[in-house]
């Protein structure tokens, strides 16, 4: 089943189950200090779970873009390295505003997956909350004695309450969840990697795809649980895991949600995916970075230095550095992917046919720009090695580069260690530490452009500038 049809069946399949079917909302949040981006499908309803407001109808089912980059929720580090975590993706979600509970929840996601996209039960596990004493909470029963009907009991396994109970913030709605994991092992993986522990992403082949939360209770300001008057379900399946499965892949990237941008990725750059590891994490990261980008552009949030265009930027230019530093690509060609994409979801988001023009030449324009910027810098960097009196170069000389010229950090890391010299780390974290510091202290925004990002402390945006994904690098360079 093509991807278009899989997204067509789960809104079919809920709209006859009388739900109403919403379009998403968009990916980047105005108005909402504690979000910048949608990063579930909940979000949008937010406002109807804390009381505020009636929804148009009290069963509703959507696909959302969704974009995890910051905050609670941040994948970036993920993307790429495997083949299941995205930066933007769809989630299916299905919701009972105060209308069914758990078990018209578990019997229909059930129906969905075994009778409508056929999955073979026997690659299904789920995971119920089994309870939490110092909270009073008691173990999910009722998700229990649903699931049994269906799944055997060996395949349903108790899951703390880090995993298995969800909470929207400090106060507010929350309750147990009930997750289910396909496990896509070959015989042949299982037999070297037996028991169902691997649940929870323990093994890359056993993946989450859907998520169903039943809020019972809301959490008050003291922190004490109270039940809910009215109770509800806000459930989100990743679209790409479950096209994976259905499409009898092994990673996101070779569905066919993804195979048109690899293939044009793999001509445009003359690289054929699947022959180099780390040529392969670099395409897979530039089809992701490109599908953010572009859904925000067209949502009206340009790259910019600031808050959320800020983000965008960055994520731009993370993939335009993967694709200098793996792809040998020196110059624009993320632009050149927008025609693609397009065509691949223009269908489900009219957005990226219409706004195709102005995605192109934004995205071509910050290509430009940073391109020279990274052009400027290896010169300087070059410099810095010329005249280095050892084979450690300073932090503060890196700091300098990066800080002032916008060169980023693990580009000049991993230039200096093809070159046979070192970096010292130590010296870099100090001085942007103090950096930070200082600007903290100003509390000004931000222009550089590889500093890590601070939004009122609200949203964190974890560097991947930083030396974390030098570590990555080093990491995969070995393979
Ligand atoms: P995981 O444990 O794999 O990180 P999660 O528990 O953080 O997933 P949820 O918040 O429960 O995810 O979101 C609901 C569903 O959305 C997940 O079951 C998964 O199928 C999908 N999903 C979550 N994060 C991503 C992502 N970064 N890329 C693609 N799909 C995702
Ligand atoms: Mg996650
Ligand atoms: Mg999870
Ligand atoms: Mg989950």
């Amino acid at each position: 089943m093509n991807s278009k049809e899989t997204r067509s069946q789960f809104l079919e399949f809920f709209k006859s189950k009388q739900h109403l079917i919403v379009s998403s909302a968009p990916m980047v949040v105005k108005n909402d200090p504690t979000l910048m981006f949608t990063n579930s499908g909940m979000a949008p309803f937010k406002e109807y779970f804390l009381g505020n407001g009636k929804p148009k109808s009290n069963r509703i089912a959507d696909t959302q873009k969704c974009l995890r980059v910051s905050g609670k929720h941040n994948d970036l580090e993920e993307v790429g390295m495997d083949t299941y975590h995205h930066t933007m993706f769809e989630m299916l979600g299905n919701w009972s505003f105060g209308d069914y509970f758990k078990k018209e929840a578990i019997e229909w996601a059930w129906e969905l997956l075994t009778e409508v996209y056929k999955i073979d039960k026997e690659i299904l596990y789920v995971t119920i909350f089994e309870g939490d004493e110092s909270e009073g909470l008691e173990r999910d029963t009722e998700a229990y004695n649903l699931w049994k009907q269906f799944v055997p009991e060996n395949r349903i396994l108790n899951g703390n309450k880090k995993d298995n109970f969800w909470e929207m913030g400090d106060q507010g709605p929350c309750g147990p969840c009930s997750e289910i994991h396909v496990d896509i092992r070959s015989a042949e993986e299982k037999a070297k990697t037996p028991g169902k522990d691997l649940v929870n992403n323990d093994h890359p082949q056993v993946v989450e795809i859907w998520n169903l939360v039943f809020m019972q209770f809301n959490r008050k300001a003291s922190g004490s649980l109270e039940k809910l008057p009215a109770q509800h379900v806000d459930t989100g399946m990743g679209f790409e895991r479950l096209c994976m499965v259905l499409q009898n892949k092994q990673s996101n990237y070779d569905t066919d949600v993804f195979t048109p941008l690899i293939r044009e990725i793999g001509a445009i750059t003359n690289t054929n995916y699947g022959k180099d590891e780390r040529k392969d994490i670099a395409i897979r990261v530039i089809a992701d970075h490109v599908r953010a980008v572009a859904f925000s552009i067209a949502d009206g949030q340009l790259p910019s230095n600031t808050g959320a265009g800020y983000v965008i930027r960055r994520i731009l230019r993370r993939a335009i550095r993967y694709g200098f530093t793996f792809l040998d690509k020196k110059e624009p060609f993320i632009y050149k992917l927008i025609e693609t994409l397009s065509a691949q979801m223009g269908d489900a988001f009219p957005e990226l046919i219409t706004e195709k023009n102005l995605i192109t030449n934004v995205i071509r324009e910050e290509e430009n720009s940073f391109l020279r910027t990274l052009d400027q810098g290896l010169v300087l960097l070059e410099n810095v090695i010329e005249t280095a009196d050892s084979k450690e170069i300073s932090g503060k000389k890196a700091f300098e580069l990066y800080d002032t010229f916008g060169f980023p950090i693990d580009l000049t890391a991993l230039i200096l260690r093809e070159r046979g010299y070192s970096l010292n780390e130590k010296e870099f974290d100090t001085e942007l530490q103090q950096q930070k510091d200082r600007s903290r202290a100003a509390t000004k925004v931000e222009t550089g452009d590889w500093v890590v990002l601070e939004k009122d402390d609200v949203e964190e945006f974890v560097g991947y500038d930083t030396l974390e994904t030098q570590v990555k690098i080093t990491r995969y360079r070995k393979v």
